[in-house]
């Protein structure tokens, strides 16, 4: 009972089985739910996306194009690499570009760039990631005073295997708000994260939901279920052994992202812009 308690609290915070996961990597999750940092676990209310979309604000307006999703990257012909980009405004449209970053998830990149050579597409297969499923749920936490201690749920015999309070700030109550924000998480597990009956996962999640917390039957005001094919890249034993073979370009071809990183999720990408862009300001002024 002790193991699958711990394996499934490692699970829904590290995305992976302790078997296959650095140690330090999952301790650091697993420690995290012991000594509940006020400031971990907060959500951006409007979601990730903000983060982008404040960026892309302060830039001048001809400089990014948002939802626009590339199909294609083609081989450097004359220097430049043909991308196919769909264009929110004009349909497909190619561009021709002397330098592209690979900042999307690790899977995507060999079907975006299959003529990598074959030491790079080695070892960016080197990087595993594994899929998540979120179902978020709102309640109505009006004189539910004590809920707010509430940290993290392991859930050993549930749908999933953790549940998760997330607060918009370290120093909310959300008792005192009358919303109270939960996010039941289930890692690794292909079957449920391949598209499905959104409602009836939903209602048999809830369900499992409810008899851990059995008051909160009938104060539901909303939910949301996500299913994330692609995760994170978690840093499993010897994926240091191929970090400078997935991090090196190919020519002019960069790659920055959790999967780039020494440690992996958010925390991991956010430093890997930094190194992407010296690689390339570095090449520009040899050339
Ligand atoms: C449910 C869930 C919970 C998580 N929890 C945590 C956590 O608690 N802590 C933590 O540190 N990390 C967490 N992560 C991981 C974290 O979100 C990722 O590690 C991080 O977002 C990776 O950043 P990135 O820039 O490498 O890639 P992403 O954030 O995935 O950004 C890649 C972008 O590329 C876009 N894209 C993909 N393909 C294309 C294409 N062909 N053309 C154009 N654009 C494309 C995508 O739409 C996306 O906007 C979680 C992830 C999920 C899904």
């Amino acid at each position: 009972m002790v193991q699958s308690i711990v394996r499934n609290a490692v699970r829904g915070g590290s995305t992976a089985d302790p078997d296959v996961l650095s140690a330090q990597y999952a301790l650091r999750y697993f420690a995290s739910y012991l000594v509940r940092p006020k400031g971990q676990r907060l959500n951006i209310p409007q979601g990730m996306q903000q983060i982008s979309k404040a960026l892309s604000d302060r830039l001048a307006c001809d400089v990014l194009e948002l939802n626009a999703p590339v199909w294609r990257v083609s081989p450097p012909e004359e220097g430049c690499y043909g991308l196919e980009v769909e264009m929110p405004s004009n349909g497909i449209t190619t561009f021709r570009a002397s330098h592209v970053v690979f900042a999307i998830p690790v899977p995507g990149i060999a079907e975006l760039a299959p003529w990598f050579p074959a030491w790079k597409l080695d070892a960016i297969e080197k990087v595993q990631t594994n899929p998540t499923v979120t179902l978020a749920i709102v309640l109505d936490s009006a004189s539910k005073a004590n809920w707010d201690d509430i940290f993290l749920i392991t859930a050993a015999d549930a749908h999933f295997n953790t549940v998760l309070q997330t607060r918009a700030s370290a120093d909310q109550v959300p008792s005192q708000r009358e919303r109270t924000h939960f996010n039941c998480y289930l890692s690794a597990d292909p079957e449920t994260a391949a598209p499905g009956d959104d409602a009836a996962t939903t209602s048999a999640w809830l369900e499992a939901f409810f008899r851990i917390l059995p008051d909160a039957r009938g104060r539901v005001l909303g939910t949301r279920l996500a299913r994330w094919p692609r995760c994170f890249a978690y840093p499993a034993p010897g994926r240091e052994k191929v970090l400078d073979q997935v991090q090196a370009p190919v020519d002019s071809a960069h790659l920055a992202g959790d999967f780039t990183s020494v440690t992996a999720g958010s925390h991991g990408a956010l430093q890997e812009d930094g190194r992407a862009a010296r690689e390339m300001l570095q090449a520009s002024a040899r050339s």
